[in-house]
C-alpha cells in the first residue's frame, strides 16, 4: 500500500515543497499531509484507507459535497461531447445567465478558469474604466496571487506576514506592482479621493479566519465609492451563491458596481467570472480596449459542472446549509466551553471560523493575534487524528455542505470535546 509519507516524499523530489498550492503542505501545523484517493459527500479518504470528516471541501469549491452523482453525469456526459473547442458553447450563455439572473445590476459576465483570474481581470477593467491607478484592498482580504493584489493578503500568504505593513507578500512581487495597491484595515470606512480606481473587498473576510462586515463597512463603502467615483469591486469567490442565491451582496443589500466569482459557481471544476454592468464590461475585449483571455475559458466540462450546483442550489439547499452551519458553531462553542478552552465560533450564514482567544478579531490585526497564541496546530492534528479533516492553516473558514449529515456533525463535535480537554489539559 502507498503511503501518505511515502507519496509526500516522492512529491517534495518533483513538486516543489511537495504540493501545487502553499497551505496543503502543513507547513503552519507542522507533519505530513494526507494525500487524498477519492471523496464523496462529506468525506475525503486517503491512500491509506483512512476516512475524514471533510471541512475543506477544496476551500468551499464543493458546495454539495464531494462527487455529488448529479455532478459527476452531468462533466461525464460533458467529458464525451469534447472538453474544450476555441469556439463559444451553449454552456457558457447558461452559466452566465444562471449568475446574471441571481444578482441584480450584474448584467454581464466573463468566465475565466479561477479566482486569481477573476480579480486580476476585474482589477485591469476598473482601472481601464475609470482611467484611474489606485487599487484599495484590506488587510488580511485574498483576491488571489496577481502581482498586484499580492499585499498584506490572506489565506496562506498570511502566514509569512507578521503585521499588515509588509508589502508586497512575496518575493519576485516588485514594488512597482503594488506601488498603486493601498491596504488598509478591514472594517473601517476610509476616505478616499479621486485617485481611487477599485475598492476591492471581501464582503465577508474569509481569508484571515472568518471575519464579517462591521454594520455600516460595506454601506460606508459604497458611499464613499460613490462620492469618488471610484467602482466598488465584491470579491464574492467564496461567498458568491454561497450566503445566499445572491451571495453577500444579497444578505447585506449593498450591491458593487463589480463582481468576482469563483470556487462555487465551478463545482469543483476549474472555474472564475467577474462581471459588471453592460456598459462597464463592454469595456473588455473584443467590444472595449481591455484586453482579457483565455484558452480554457468557459470550458465545457467548468460550465456543466457549474450549472448543475447552481441548479441545485434552491432555497432548501440554503435552509440547510444555514442550519448545518449553525449546529456545527454551536457544538463546537460548546465543546470549547465545556473543557474551559477560551474560543470564538463566529458564524455568518454558512460559513463558520474558529479563533482562540476572548473576542472575534474585526480586523487582520486581530486575527494574527489571534494566530499567534499558537494553539491552532495542536486543534488541528487532534481532529485530524479523530478523523476531521481542517484546513492546515489557522487563517481558512470551515466549509459545511449539503452532504454534511447529523452524523457527520456528531462526530465531528464530538472530537472537538476531546480535543478542547487535551488543550485545556495543556496538550
Ligand atoms: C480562493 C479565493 C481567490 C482565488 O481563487 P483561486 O481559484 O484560488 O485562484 C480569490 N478571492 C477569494 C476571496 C478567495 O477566497
Amino acid at each position: 500500500m502507498t503511503t501518505n509519507a511515502e507519496l509526500f516524499e516522492r512529491g517534495l523530489r518533483v513538486i516543489p515543497g511537495g504540493v501545487n498550492s502553499p497551505v496543503r503542505a502543513f507547513r503552519s501545523v507542522g507533519g505530513t499531509p494526507y494525500f487524498v484517493a477519492r471523496a464523496e459527500g462529506a468525506h475525503v479518504w486517503d491512500v491509506e484507507g483512512r476516512r475524514l470528516v471533510d471541512l475543506v471541501q477544496s476551500y468551499g469549491a464543493s458546495i454539495l459535497g464531494h462527487a455529488d452523482p448529479r455532478v459527476v453525469a452531468a462533466v461525464r456526459d460533458a467529458a464525451g461531447r469534447g472538453s474544450t473547442y476555441g469556439a463559444p458553447t451553449e454552456g457558457e450563455v447558461l452559466l452566465a445567465e444562471a449568475l446574471t439572473g441571481r444578482y441584480p445590476g450584474l448584467e454581464q459576465v466573463r468566465l475565466v478558469s479561477s479566482g486569481t483570474e477573476a480579480a486580476m481581470s476585474a482589477l485591469r477593467l476598473a482601472r481601464g474604466v475609470t482611467g484611474r491607478a489606485t487599487a484599495v484592498k484590506f488587510a488580511g482580504n485574498y483576491h488571489g496571487h496577481s502581482d498586484a493584489l499580492l499585499a498584506a493578503a490572506g489565506s496562506g500568504v498570511a502566514e509569512g506576514v507578521i503585521g499588515t505593513e509588509v508589502v508586497p507578500d512575496s518575493a519576485g512581487v516588485t514594488a512597482g506592482a503594488v506601488a498603486d495597491t493601498v491596504v488598509l484595515p478591514y472594517n473601517v470606512v476610509p476616505t478616499l479621493d479621486d485617485s481611487v480606481a477599485v475598492v476591492c473587498v471581501e464582503p465577508v473576510a474569509a481569508n484571515m479566519g472568518l471575519v464579517p462586515p462591521e454594520p455600516g463597512f460595506l454601506e460606508g463603502l459604497r458611499a464613499e465609492c460613490d462620492r469618488v467615483g471610484a467602482l466598488l469591486l465584491f470579491d464574492e469567490v467564496i461567498t458568491g451563491c454561497r450566503l445566499a442565491a445572491g451571495g453577500a451582496t444579497e444578505r447585506f443589500g449593498v450591491r458593487p458596481d463589480v463582481w468576482c466569482f469563483g470556487k462555487v459557481i465551478g463545482g469543483g471544476l476549474p472555474v472564475g467570472a467577474f462581471g459588471a454592468s453592460a456598459e462597464v464590461m463592454a469595456e473588455l475585449a473584443p467590444t472595449g480596449p481591455v484586453y482579457q483571455a483565455g484558452t480554457l475559458s468557459g470550458n465545457p466540462l467548468a460550465t456543466a459542472a457549474g450549472l448543475t450546483v447552481l441548479r441545485a442550489l434552491d432555497a432548501a439547499a440554503y435552509e440547510q446549509l444555514e442550519t448545518t452551519a449553525t449546529a456545527l458553531a454551536t457544538g463546537l462553542r460548546l465543546a470549547f466551553d465545556a473543557a474551559g478552552v477560551e474560543a470564538v465560533v463566529p458564524r455568518c450564514g454558512p460559513l463558520v471560523g474558529l479563533f482562540f482567544g476572548t473576542a472575534s478579531p474585526v480586523d487582520f490585526d486581530g486575527a494574527v493575534r489571534s494566530v499567534a497564541a499558537g494553539r491552532y496546530p495542536a486543534f488541528f492534528h487532534g481532529m485530524l487524528e479523530r478523523g476531521v479533516a481542517l484546513a492546515p492553516g489557522p487563517y481558512e473558514v470551515m466549509f459545511p455542505s449539503l452532504a454534511h449529515t447529523d452524523a457527520d456533525l456528531e462526530l465531528v463535535v464530538g472530537a472537538a470535546h476531546e480535543v478542547a480537554a487535551v488543550l485545556a489539559a495543556g496538550g
